[in-house]
């Protein structure tokens, strides 16, 4: 069946539900109901240029299930954002939140964009006017935005701003991910790599592995990817290899974090940083390592590049960096590579803005180490029951953790029923 949806990205989506549905034996004419989105929503943004022209750029934001309270998920601004691909990373959301325990359905929104081609001032226009036209669909009962990847604190900010100009007072749990001087919460910005790291630290503690003899490669250096390093890094682990989209490195004696980091921050990427060490990208992530951390974009790791991989574990940083190619591949390096599925692995984000939401309803803000603790919590529980799951039936990480969100949203509306 052909739909507005349809793509390589919603068909990885909607294959990965297949084969959890297949092992949950969700009855046939109970998955679409399942599967395909609630709702929808295109837009297109007209702005003033720098220029002097206007143009327009369109935006999109689905809204998955509604059926455990309002629905949250990230806005992306990028280059091939399309309809498809945030419907799926929509589902996603889904599962991780109700793998989590989290009272939400998934969403995700997105502005087709490069944002390195816009100046501050454009920037700021295309956030309002994706949020003014969004107004009629969202609300903090509704739907709550974050960032993704090309947004920030800063444009959640604009965001919040906008809605709250309509509405004729500060409405702060409308979006999370904000800065902590306009609602956000302790512990946001670094929550999702923090959780990566955090993660990972369980699974080598798993397989008896110091975390001060190990390698890493990080794929994509900006919220995500670089918190990883930074914490993995204070774990003891050595980060030999890094990237993003300007510059790919690799050094088997390891380099210094806080250096890439700093670099990044003054320069905006990691283009400059040394020559020695460049590489060849399509080679990094195949390279020898302990820890492979995808923190950039999907679909990196097709069935060709799974096979080659040289890691023990992959640490699913990104939303969906594994194709279900890739995935049968996996499953049968199922002793050789312990896979931390993107569900799990980046749960940390929408955690902790989780907590945001709740402080800003409450008007009741925690101390970060309140924060990080209770992020700690969650994130250990979901890995175990992942773990109880794969032993329990013999099934990959993967399903395991799919099938977890997938039954409970299956649940829900099993009981909810059907209206009217
Ligand atoms: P970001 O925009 O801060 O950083 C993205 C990074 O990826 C940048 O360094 C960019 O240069 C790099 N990149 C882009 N294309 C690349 C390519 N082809 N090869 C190598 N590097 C490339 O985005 P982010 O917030 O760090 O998000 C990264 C991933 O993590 C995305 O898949 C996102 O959906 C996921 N994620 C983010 C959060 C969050 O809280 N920010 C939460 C959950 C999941």
């Amino acid at each position: 069946m052909s739909t507005i949806y349809t793509g390589p990205v919603f068909e990885m989506a909607k294959n990965q539900f297949t084969s959890v549905a297949d092992y949950l034996e969700i009855p046939h004419n109970q998955r679409d109901r399942l599967l395909y989105p609630k709702r929808a929503i295109t837009i297109s943004c007209p702005i003033h240029m720098d220029n002097g022209e206007t143009a327009v750029f369109q935006g999109y934001r689905v809204q998955h299930h509604l059926t455990l309270g309002p629905t949250k998920g990230g806005t992306r601004f990028a280059p091939n954002v399309d309809i498809g691909e945030v419907s799926a990373l929509a589902i996603w959301m889904s599962w991780k939140c109700a793998l989590a325990g989290l009272p939400y359905g998934g969403a995700k929104g997105g502005v087709t964009v490069d944002t390195h081609t816009l100046s501050k001032r454009e920037l700021e226009s295309l956030s309002r006017r994706y949020m003014q036209e969004m107004i009629p669909f969202v609300g903090p009962h509704i739907d709550v935005m974050a960032p993704d990847m090309g947004t920030n604190e800063q444009v959640m900010a604009w965001f919040m701003d906008t809605y709250s100009m309509y509405q004729g007072h500060t409405v702060n749990e409308i979006v999370t991910g904000k800065p902590v001087s306009s609602g956000g919460t302790q512990g946001r910005r670094e929550a999702t790599g923090l959780g990566v790291a955090h993660l990972i630290a369980r699974a080598m503690q798993r397989l008896k592995m110091d975390p001060r003899q190990q390698t890493a490669i990080i794929q994509g250096f900006g919220n995500v990817g670089s918190y990883a390093a930074i914490e993995l890094a204070q774990q003891g682990v050595k980060i030999i290899g890094v990237s993003d989209h300007t510059a790919c490195y690799f050094d088997p004696k390891g380099f210094d974090v806080a250096a890439l980091v700093a670099h990044a921050s003054t320069h905006g990427a990691l283009k400059g940083y040394s020559s020695e060490a460049a590489f060849d990208p399509a080679e990094l992530l195949v390279q020898k390592c302990d820890i492979l951390v995808p923190a950039a974009v999907e679909r990196v790791i097709d069935a060709g590049v799974a096979d080659k991989l040289q890691c023990r574990i992959l640490a699913e940083a990104a939303n969906g960096p594994t194709t279900p190619d890739a995935d049968a591949m996996l499953d049968q390096r199922r002793s050789e590579i312990f896979v931390i599925p993107d569900i799990l692995c980046n749960s940390g984000g929408v955690i902790v803005s989780y907590f945001e939401w709740v402080q800003d309803l409450q008007q009741l803000f925690w101390r970060r180490a309140e924060v990080l603790d209770r992020l700690r919590d969650l994130l250990d529980d979901a890995f175990e029951r992942v773990m109880s799951r794969v032993e329990k039936d013999n099934i990959s990480h993967r399903v395991a953790a799919m099938a977890i969100g997938v039954d409970k949203v299956a649940q829900a509306k099993a009981t909810r029923g059907l209206f009217p």
